[in-house]
């Protein structure tokens, strides 16, 4: 490993660390506690309380009831769960096989939608505006007769623009199943299932400080949705398999935290997200920011500059021990544009001179102010590199 001088991370909107309090909480459950919730001797009727404690943490989270939660081992797998559940509940009694999504869906939505379309599903995708917002309207004119869920997400990964879920959720109530992906935003910021008419959502435990590995899905009581993994039955037949009771333990505590948090936290982040904005746009010409300043997540920060790569400007911030992320994801060893970045209007020139910063719970003002001294060096350098200063 390389020795770097400093050590900021600047990506807790990849994965966050997990807070020392989750951590604590977790460990009896890998030795002492360690039983399978569903025996029926007193290790396991511990294991099964945990769990079951747990389960409320998450779910008034969100203002749902316990057995509205069902835990899966990443928000991946509650997303696919939610849009193949859903399909295949809806086709088996010939419903429909009409989703709509947005433009701006996680790969675990926009594949999933693309794979349920080679079997035949119909896939609407609607466009956003130039900040990344959806227009409720567009949701409500996209309907069609066979229309069976909409997926729209809450809260942008890439740019942290937040949608008006409450008012797509009125357009969809008790007519069209209506899913959200919540993973930036869950323990984020105030959702609340009934106010905003959800009727399934995904969240994912790494995100907010708890443990990687769990995750769940909230699907409202009576919403049929079809299992993918068949088994043991656990989780009410809705995902079958062994329960990770250490895990959920944590995701519990992280949930704990947050709902305790987030208000606090929240104006503590939006000061430093301001002030990275603002002096990044006031010391680097050419650089701007991408996605809406009023609709957008405490935590977020996505910049872009003229005539830089956004992946060269990681690997000098990294020289100098600083964690962030760009705009474009390389995989598979080719550099594929952001579909996020494309679906808000941007070139592809400008969608590589991207930089995503998004900040977290050990987050200080002194590493905004270290990242506002060295990165206008960093642009300056690179664009003379580049030939382009
Ligand atoms: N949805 C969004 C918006 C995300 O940001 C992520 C993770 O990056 C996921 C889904 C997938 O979550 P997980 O890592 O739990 O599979």
């Amino acid at each position: 490993m390389r020795k770097v001088t400093k050590n900021i991370y600047m990506d807790y909107a990849a994965t966050t660390p997990v807070d020392p309090i989750v951590k604590r909480t977790m460990l009896p459950f890998f030795s002492e506690k360690f039983g399978n919730a569903t025996a029926l001797y007193s290790f396991g009727q511990e294991a099964k309380q945990a769990l079951e404690e747990s389960r409320e943490k998450v779910a008034n989270l969100i203002g749902a009831k316990p057995q509205e939660i069902i835990f899966t081992s990443s928000a991946t797998e509650s997303n696919n769960l939610a849009l193949k559940g859903v399909a295949f509940a809806k086709a088996s009694t010939n419903q429909g096989r009409h989703i709509i999504i947005s433009s701006i869906e996680h790969p675990s939505v926009t594949e999933t939608a693309k794979w349920l379309e080679a079997q035949k599903f119909k896939i609407t995708r609607l466009p956003v505006d130039k900040y990344g917002l959806i227009n409720p309207k567009d949701v409500e004119r996209a309907i069609r007769k066979d229309t069976i869920l909409v997926s729209i997400i809450h809260a942008s990964n890439e740019i942290g623009t937040i949608q008006p879920i409450e008012k797509i959720g009125k357009i969809l109530k008790a007519k069209i199943y209506f899913h959200t992906d919540a993973v930036q935003s869950f323990g984020k910021i105030p959702i609340n299932v009934n106010k905003m008419n959800i009727d399934l959502l995904s969240a994912s435990s790494h995100k907010m400080y708890g443990p990687k590995g769990i995750a769940c899905l909230y699907a409202r009581e009576g919403v049929k949705i079809e299992p993918i993994l068949h088994g043991g039955g656990q989780e009410s037949g809705l995902r079958s398999s062994t329960v990770n009771v250490a895990a959920v333990v944590g995701f519990g505590a992280a949930c704990k935290i947050c709902k305790r948090e987030m208000g606090k936290e929240n104006r503590r982040l939006i000061k430093l997200r301001d002030k990275l904005i603002k002096g990044v746009l006031a010391k680097i010409p050419g650089s701007y920011l991408n996605g809406s300043l009023k609709d957008r997540l405490s935590n977020n920060v996505n910049l872009r500059f003229d005539d830089v790569e956004g992946e060269s400007i990681v690997i000098q911030l990294d020289l100098l021990g600083i964690a962030a992320s760009t705009g474009s994801a390389c995989s598979s060893g080719k550099l594929e544009s952001s579909s996020v970045l494309s679906a808000i209007g941007l070139k592809p020139q400008q969608v590589h001179g991207s930089l995503r910063l998004s900040l977290g719970r050990w987050t200080k003002e002194k590493e905004i102010n270290y990242l506002l001294k060295v990165l206008p060096g960093i642009i300056k350098r690179l664009r003379e590199i580049s030939g382009k200063l």
